[in-house]
């Protein structure tokens, strides 16, 4: 008899889950949500993405491990499935850009100097990784890099895992939850499913059962254009703000360009601001005159429409993690902020590959409750004050100590190698 599971969410986060369960014909998957690709609200965070893959976790960290593992698959998309809507795009990575400077060379994305590019772990990956020499450098630059990427086209590409879920069965259903707990009865096949996923994003700041206070939006808006600079990815700091920035984007496909944009923690606000719009566009014009040609202003731009979407952020990082809501196994998946794209592959979940996922370790908190208990340890590696997070770690244990214990004691529990918490 099949597994059956209700994922409720049908952003990148949902649909990658599902797309990866249905993998397996031993489970049965139901989607149910209240937007599904095609929709576009504020509620809704994937359509409104970039979408690029650059890595912003550490080395040791949750989210950069995941981002490690997520890069081989949206490569391999990239090649293989140009039906998909993602593409290669080259970019420049710029260290130590003075703040208040907003002017790059093409093709190049500047940022400050930061932790994250201290140690840039990801060259051991990223394809045609390669250290640009001091004295190619733009004057307030102290180092920079490049490597190839990809760039993701959310219109098709969202589409693209819906339809890569229905080949494998998995049932779409429009709904509604005001408490997660309710998603247990929401299975296609009519009987109680037997775990539920929760992707809700940001909405799980509010849904019954789990009203999770960490989580908080980072408000991003960005003006869509006809104009093609050629492919290309760059970005640069900004002077007009610490919550602003300034990104081009070329989407593959017939995509469009992305101007963007802003970083704007807990702003709700829906509705796009004009003076807001007027400063991203002049922005990227003397980021890339290319645009709009030579001597034009924002005026030479064609525009297609101005955006806002919501990043849901969660204070402490990511929640993935299983849970157990009134007797009913919830495994979360949401909280992942400005990064999504580039951490959804989540190993703690459905392991390296399809072929090492095990929902079955979801199911019996007496034999799996140990798993749990890891996966949640790492998601908050990436901060030092674990019992304010809520951890289950009795206080002052080391993490790294009980990381080691509890990896054992699942491997002997399952009686299997659990790929991915190794
Ligand atoms: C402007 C902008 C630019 C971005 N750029 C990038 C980028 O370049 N790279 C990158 O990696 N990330 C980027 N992000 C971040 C990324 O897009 C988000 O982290 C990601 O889309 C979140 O996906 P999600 O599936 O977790 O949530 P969402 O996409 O918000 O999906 C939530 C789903 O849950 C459903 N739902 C919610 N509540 C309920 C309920 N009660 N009942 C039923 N269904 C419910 C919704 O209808 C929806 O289907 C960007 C975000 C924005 C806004």
């Amino acid at each position: 008899m099949s597994t059956k599971i209700v994922i409720v969410g049908a952003g990148v986060s949902g649909l990658t889950t599902a797309s990866l369960l249905s993998k397996d014909p031993r489970y049965a998957v139901t989607v149910v949500a209240k937007h599904m690709p095609g929709d576009y609200d504020i509620e809704y965070a994937s359509p409104w993405a970039g979408a690029n893959y650059t890595p912003f976790g550490a080395r040791d960290d949750a989210p950069g491990r995941w981002e490690r593992s997520t890069w081989p698959v949206l490569q391999r998309i990239a090649q293989d499935h140009p039906e998909a809507g993602l593409h290669f795009l080259g970019g420049n990575i710029h260290h130590g850009l003075r703040t208040g400077t907003d002017i790059c060379p093409d093709n190049i994305i500047c940022t400050e100097s930061t932790k994250a590019t201290a140690d840039l772990w990801y060259e051991e990956f990223m394809p045609n990784f390669e250290h640009l020499p001091r004295e190619h450098l733009p004057p307030g630059v102290e180092s920079a890099h490049k490597f190839t990427s990809v760039c993701i086209n959310t219109a098709i590409y969202l589409p693209w895992l819906v339809g890569q879920c229905a080949k494998k069965g998995v049932v779409f259903k429009r709904g509604v939850f005001t408490h997660i707990e309710d998603a247990v009865h929401a299975h296609a096949s009519g009987s109680k499913a037997d775990v539920v996923v929760n992707c809700t994003g940001l909405s799980s700041k509010v849904l019954g059962g789990v009203m999770d206070d960490r989580l908080y939006p980072a408000r991003g808006q960005t003006v869509l254009v006809r104009n093609d600079p050629g492919p290309m990815i760059a970005a640069a700091k900004t002077s007009d703000g610490e919550d602003e920035m300034t990104y081009i984007m070329t989407r593959a496909a017939g995509g469009g360009t992305v101007l963007g944009g802003s970083y704007q923690k807990n702003n709700w606000d829906a509705l796009p601001d004009p003076h807001l719009a007027h400063r991203i566009m002049q922005r990227a014009i003397r980021l890339n005159p290319h645009l709009v040609g030579e001597g034009r202003g924002v005026e030479g731009l064609d525009i297609i429409g101005h955006r806002v979407g919501l990043r849901p952020v969660r204070e402490g990082g990511p929640r993935v993690e299983r849970d157990e809501v009134n007797g009913i196994a919830v495994v979360h998946n949401y909280g992942h902020g400005g990064s999504s794209w580039g951490i959804h592959r989540v190993p703690e979940i459905w392991g390296d590959d399809a072929e090492e996922f095990r929902p079955e370790r979801w199911l019996n908190p007496d034999t799996h409750r140990d798993l749990s208990m890891v996966v949640f340890i790492q998601s908050r590696r990436d901060t030092d004050d674990l019992s304010k997070n809520g951890s289950i770690l009795p206080s002052g244990a080391d993490p790294a100590f009980v990381w080691v214990k509890l990896a054992g004691d699942v491997q002997g529990a399952s009686g299997t190698k659990c790929k991915g918490i190794s």
